[in-house]
């Protein structure tokens, strides 16, 4: 039985106010023994204070680490896995459709940084999901199992993993797929993994769904076969919203 992961994903948004106080609304709600996991992403300018808060059985994820596997060395603007996890993190997005669009990440990147999150011990959530034209192309399935060959590291494990499928057309518009087209997708991404893992991993790995998730679309979304858990952006940006879509799974 894989247990859920609720997953906040705040991008490059909160100040140190607004988000010392987010980040304080989450951990009082993950003090008490919940029967899912939480994950929240704040930027990396909060990282480290939101680590050093007491934060109950909250992880915390950056949103990104660097390429080269070298832990320091001269890349500016880079914050190496090491220096992530030395910040408190547990958890490191890679391969968010931004980063691969706006900062032309390729899978053979994607998966050297979810190698260097591994290696530093922290636990990487790698993000797949097609484009609108792909989607209307009929290539949807073929994209995300391209992108898992290409992305995933062959040491990968349920441990050090989770996959998240997030169709780009669905991120920050408010549209979603059909509950069909998700258990396509999450299924044809659990038998992609067989192949590439082998199947007691791949049996044991999460997949989240994310894309537009929120209170309304929540227990429909994380009631579909194979949807381990949500990648949340937007709606992770409010406590009402958030704990809203997490309290579908109490
Ligand atoms: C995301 O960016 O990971 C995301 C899923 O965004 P939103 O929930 O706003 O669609």
């Amino acid at each position: 039985m894989r247990r859920k992961l609720i997953a906040g994903n705040w991008k490059m948004n909160k100040l140190k106010a607004d988000g010392i106080e987010l980040a304080r609304s989450v951990f009082e709600k993950c003090t008490v023994n919940l029967p899912f996991d939480v994950l929240i992403c704040p930027p990396m300018s909060l990282l480290g204070l939101i680590a050093d808060m007491p934060h109950g059985s909250c992880g915390i994820g950056s949103q990104d680490v660097a390429e080269t596997i070298k832990e320091s060395g001269a890349f500016t603007g880079d914050v190496s896995a090491k220096m992530v996890c030395d910040l408190g993190a547990t958890h490191a997005i890679v391969g968010h459709s931004e980063r691969r669009t706006l900062h032309h990440e390729t899978d053979d990147v994607v998966r050297q940084k979810a190698e260097n999150a591994m290696a530093a011990g922290l636990t990487a959530v790698i993000c797949i999901g097609e484009t609108e034209a792909e989607r209307e192309g009929g290539e949807a399935l073929s994209v995300v199992s391209r992108q898992i060959q290409g992305s995933v590291p062959t040491t990968a494990t349920s441990e050090n993993c989770v996959i998240a499928y997030e169709p780009v057309w669905a991120i920050g518009t408010g549209k979603t797929p059909t509950v069909a087209d998700v258990a396509e997708v999450h299924a044809a991404v659990r038998a992609e993994l067989v192949k590439l893992l082998g199947q007691e991993v791949a049996n044991k790995m999460r997949i989240l769904y994310g894309g537009s998730v929120k209170p309304s679309n929540a227990r429909e979304l994380l009631s579909v076969d194979n949807v381990d858990g949500a990648l949340i952006g937007g709606a992770s940006l409010k406590i009402d919203d958030f704990w809203g879509i997490a309290s579908t799974q109490l």
